[in-house]
């Protein structure tokens, strides 16, 4: 995914915000991608009231939709210090980068892009699919490691049966099954499809904040009930995340969680950084062409790349957490 916002705020986005009890409801905002044309997003991820959950620093959710009204096609563009995890629920999307990776994206199926120092990939919905429905996520890199290789893992969880509920656990442990990909900070994200009417108990890692990404269906989480594309923020300190499916169809969320992120990121277009010099750089680099993105073969668009829009004129300060 790329984020194509027309003028794409710069954001200093703190780790460790405030934690607050119970659950907070996290609306989407409408993002046009790609032109009038393209697609629309629900983006959830960041927000001014918050701006990551653990290390999961974007959320944006999109369809069930009509792929022939405008699909996604996004011509290659660049990364730095995320990774992206592309998780369909309907469609397929072919997916290049500069790694060297040409992989089709299916339903249930993890795809993992570590950006590392720098990487670029390209993104389209394939013809055969007719309809097109997923969620887009980026985890921030820790210092640590934002500066190392690129990487790519594509891993398909086996199902779990939880009585009344199924869960796919593409990352980190949940429900006694465990994700073979590695993470560089502590992390969870998993697929849970709830029967009408069931609720589940999950047991969850107390030192991690959750967010539950609603898909389809109503879910209760912790006494608020969450409408589609809703992000409900659970705090640290909770041994038990419970889903309740209060609709009489079958509902579907991604609970996402992690250790709250120690440090202070800056989000701008598609890159994670830390100060807004660097992604100055960043930008330039990518507009010279320079090797730390690297090159993609094989995409047929009608862009060869992406061009990085205006920096905003103003030097942006650290923007207030409530
Ligand atoms: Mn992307």
């Amino acid at each position: 995914m790329s984020n194509l916002e027309t003028a794409p705020a710069e954001l200093v986005c703190r780790g460790g915000e405030p934690v607050e009890a119970g659950v907070d409801v996290l609306t989407a905002r409408d993002v046009p991608m790609g032109g009038p044309r393209g697609m629309r997003v629900r983006r959830t991820l960041p927000q001014r009231a918050r701006s990551l959950i653990g290390a999961w620093c974007f959320a944006d959710h999109y369809g069930p939709l009509d792929p022939s009204a405008g699909g996604m096609d996004l011509p290659p563009h660049p990364h730095t210090g995320l990774q992206t995890v592309t998780w369909l629920f309907a469609g397929e999307v072919e997916h290049r980068d500069s790694l060297g990776t040409h992989s089709l994206v299916h339903p249930g199926e993890l795809n993992l892009m570590t950006s590392g120092h720098g990487i670029c990939h390209s993104e389209v919905s394939t013809p055969a699919t007719t309809v097109l429905h997923g969620a887009q996520l980026w985890v921030a890199l820790p210092e640590a490691h934002r500066h190392g290789a690129r990487d790519f893992h594509h891993h398909v969880p086996t199902p779990v049966d939880l009585d009344g509920a199924t869960a796919r656990v593409f990352l980190g442990e949940l429900a006694g099954e465990t994700s073979p990909v590695p993470t560089f900070t502590p992390l969870l994200g998993a697929e849970i499809v709830l029967e009408p009417g069931a609720r589940v108990r999950l047991p969850v890692a107390r030192e991690y904040e959750h967010g539950v990404l609603v898909d389809t269906g109503s879910v209760v989480v912790a006494g608020m009930r969450l409408a589609p594309s809703d992000l409900g923020y659970v705090a640290p300190g909770e041994s038990m995340v419970e889903l309740s499916n209060v609709d009489s169809r079958a509902a579907r969320v991604l609970l996402l969680g992690g250790v709250p992120f120690g440090e202070d990121i800056v989000m701008w277009w598609n890159f994670v950084g830390r100060t807004h010099d660097e992604i100055v750089a960043f930008r330039e680099s990518w507009e010279a062409e320079s090797d730390q993105f690297g090159r993609i073969g094989g995409y047929r668009g009608k862009l060869s790349r992406l061009p990085a829009p205006a920096l905003p004129n103003a030097r942006l300060t650290p923007r207030r957490h409530p």
